[in-house]
């Protein structure tokens, strides 16, 4: 039993090596999506992922000009689809993707993480510019130096009350500007690139519209505040900053 599983997946894996594969995320389906989009933006080299999450991988892309773009591929096939699935069809229902298949699905998932950042980066929220979305694939803006990604919030070393600010300033924007809530705000989804906040994996982002009784604000206002209190500084009451951000 165990033996035919075994090779059953060898197989599947032979398959799928189309050019000595990073690793499993990389299918057929995503490595002929890949080769598209390594022609479209002179992409030549691809790096060991940055992190696998819960739906996706992110990995450096030097490019021609040796400049860096982050690749973002989304699980259609792998050992996380079933974990990954179930959470773009929670998400699904909140977005309404239209979708007939799975890959319908993720892909829909690819274009709407792709379609708030281009709606967020153009209200002037930072975050990390958008270029292409293709199938499973997003490509955008690579946050860090010669392929070294910038810390996470949650890695940094230097938290201070300016940090705050600044970060209430991203969801002024978002808010004020943007109209998008975060919906998974956290110290695990901003990175500080340059001394300054950057907003990522906006995904699950919705309208303002969407979010009534502000149930999903609220929860990334807690989540800030919760973090930086942790960190020692003093923070805003959420109610405080709530009125504030939803009078701008
Ligand atoms: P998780 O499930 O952990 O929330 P995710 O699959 O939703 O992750 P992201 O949060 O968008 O994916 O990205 C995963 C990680 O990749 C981030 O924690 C960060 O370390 C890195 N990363 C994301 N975007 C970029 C970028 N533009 N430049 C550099 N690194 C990035
Ligand atoms: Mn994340």
């Amino acid at each position: 039993m165990n033996r035919i599983r075994r090779g059953k997946e060898v197989r599947r894996e032979k398959d799928s090596d189309l050019f000595k594969t990073v690793d499993s995320t990389f299918d057929t389906s995503t490595s002929l999506a890949l080769l598209y989009v390594m022609r479209k933006l002179g992409i030549e080299v691809i790096m060991g992922a940055i992190a696998s999450g819960k739906e996706a991988k992110v990995y450096p892309a030097k490019t021609r000009e040796e400049n860096y773009l982050a690749l973002k591929v989304y699980y259609t096939s792998t050992a996380s689809h079933k974990k990954a699935l179930s959470r773009y069809i929670a998400m699904d229902s909140r977005h309404k993707i239209k979708a007939t298949s799975t890959k319908d699905l993720i892909y829909g998932w690819a274009r709407k993480e792709f379609g708030n950042l281009k709606r967020l980066y153009e209200a002037g929220v930072s975050v990390p510019k958008p270029y292409l979305v293709h199938k499973n694939l997003l490509v955008m803006e690579f946050l860090g130096h010669d392929g070294v990604r910038a810390p996470l919030l949650f890695e940094y070393e230097d938290i201070t009350q300016e940090l705050y600010e600044k970060v209430l300033e991203q969801i002024t924007l978002m808010i004020g500007k943007a109209k998008m809530v975060h919906s998974d705000l956290s110290e695990y989804n901003i990175m500080v690139f340059d001394s300054s906040p950057v907003i990522i994996d906006v995904g699950q982002s919705i309208q303002l519209s969407d979010d009534p009784n502000l149930e999903f604000l609220n929860k990334d206002l807690k989540n800030i505040n919760r973090f930086f209190s942790s960190r020692g500084i003093n923070v805003r009451p959420v109610e405080e900053i709530l009125n504030s951000v939803l009078s701008t």
